[in-house]
């Protein structure tokens, strides 16, 4: 009896797990559950350390989740720094790292909790190197208005020996296509925002992570098309895994 209460215990959470749109990235020591949330906003675990990036689009989105230790920002639009989210979000133990753009927006009550992270700078918490990036439009000169070089952060997580990559919102910048040994990317392809699927393609093919992610994929005109995303990567490199997550479930 008791057996088939256990049963039933795992397959119930099993079948949360895939509900919640989870994937596990197994590394050297454990794994790191890796769940969506919406367009540009994840959430990653490690053991006991629970890590959201930009978390956006209300508190439904995280009420099932545990209180995050750490909170990434990318960038100061709404669709990154949304403080309507992040005040439902229980932030009392919470350590945030985001650019000095972010920092210089965001309210009084958020600034203590902030370490400041520029461009090319790296920071130890809780076990886990976090790396900021640069990310921006093209031309670099004369500089984007939408995304300005230095003014955003993507990032990249060292978690235990796996290597995670968050785009934020970028064009296929040369600082992308020269990394090395990503296990994991999350990448942007959005009109006019970021880039097409054939830049971003491009770009993947080019650094050649173990597993990407399209993420922060809505655009004005609705969402980019990332089935063919998906078989422009693979037709020219089968190795890479291409994973299309539900990054919109409410539409
Ligand atoms: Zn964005």
């Amino acid at each position: 009896m008791k057996a088939i209460f256990t049963l039933l215990f795992l397959f119930s959470f099993k079948f949360l797990m895939l509900s919640q749109n989870v994937s596990v990235l197994n590394t050297k020591n454990g794994s790191v559950q890796i769940q969506p949330i919406l367009h540009g906003s994840l959430v990653l675990t490690y053991q006991n350390t629970t890590i959201y990036i930009d978390p956006y689009g209300g508190e439904k989105n995280y009420e099932n989740i545990k209180s995050p230790d750490i909170i990434l920002i990318t960038d100061i639009h709404r669709d990154h720094l949304d403080e309507t989210t992040l005040d439902s979000i229980d932030t009392s133990k919470t350590i945030f790292i985001t650019p000095q753009a972010v920092y210089d927006q965001i309210s009084e009550k958020y600034k203590s909790k902030i370490t400041v992270l520029n461009n090319g700078q790296g920071v130890h918490r809780f076990d886990i190197f976090i790396e900021a990036l640069p990310m921006y439009n093209l031309p670099e000169n004369p500089p984007s208005k939408k995304h300005p070089k230095g003014r955003g952060n993507g990032y990249i997580l060292t978690i235990d020996n796996a290597k995670i990559y968050i785009s934020g919102d970028t064009e296929d910048i040369i600082e992308m296509r020269n990394l090395q040994n990503i296990d994991v990317a999350f990448v942007c392809m959005n009109l006019p925002y970021t880039m097409t699927i054939e830049q971003a393609a491009s770009a993947v093919l080019a650094f050649q992570p173990k597993i990407v992610y399209p993420y922060h994929y809505r655009g004005s005109d609705g969402f980019s098309n990332i089935e063919a995303f998906k078989k422009m990567v693979n037709d020219q490199n089968k190795n890479i895994e291409v994973r299309l997550s539900d990054w919109y479930p409410k539409g």
